[in-house]
């Protein structure tokens, strides 16, 4: 005969929750994507394809939102890290994005702009949420470029969307740490540079 904790143990298991409770997080917590982290020799983020709206020249600006735009808010925070997890200083970073009808400006610079990693690494966008368009799941484009260094070209993804299996170009790896933060988004992509 099954003893009490016996019998609770088999249960859980049934049900799945016994894994996500032995390892101390709930199972709210387990459906959060894996929080970007850097590890001595970590991998470079993956470099994806530039697509063919971005435009060279943005502004420089943190502030992607203007009067009149449309969407949910996401502050986009993160840090430029080398290979053995130093932050980069002066790094640049470039973001361009689709609208809120997941339209690119192509005659002028909304929803595009550049700034320069702070002196622990730091960058911060605030911006709108994309649209989805057709063929692609919901994206950020970004190039990072350490001062003097090599350009990553990238893409970063929205977690827990269903056009994330449909769009060829999605990897994981690239998925941000998304949060709900008042009434917008707070997200978080660290990225690692293939320098040592
Ligand atoms: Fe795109």
């Amino acid at each position: 005969m099954m003893t009490q904790d016996q019998t609770r143990r088999r249960f859980l298991l049934a049900t799945g929750t016994l894994a996500a409770a032995e390892l101390g997080f709930d199972a709210h917590a387990q459906e959060l994507p894996p929080t970007p982290a850097c590890h001595d020799g970590d991998e470079p983020t993956v470099r994806q394809t530039e697509g063919p709206f971005f435009k060279p020249r943005s502004p420089e600006r943190s502030d992607l939102i203007e009067s009149g735009s449309r969407g949910a808010t996401v502050e986009l925070t993160g840090l430029v890290l080398t290979r053995r997890c130093q932050p980069l200083a002066g790094a640049l970073i470039d973001l361009w994005q689709a609208d809120d009808k997941g339209d690119y400006d192509n005659s002028g610079f909304r929803f595009r702009g550049h700034q320069f990693t702070d002196a622990n690494g730091r960058y911060r966008f605030r911006t709108i949420k994309p649209a989805r368009y057709t063929g692609r799941a919901r994206h950020f484009h970004v190039k990072v470029q350490p001062s003097g260094g090599r350009i990553l070209t990238t893409q970063l993804y929205f977690p827990g969307e269903a056009g994330n299996r449909r769009d060829p170009l999605f990897r994981s790896e690239l998925l941000m740490n998304v949060a709900q933060a008042g009434n917008g988004e707070a997200a978080r992509f660290d990225f690692v540079l293939d320098i040592r």
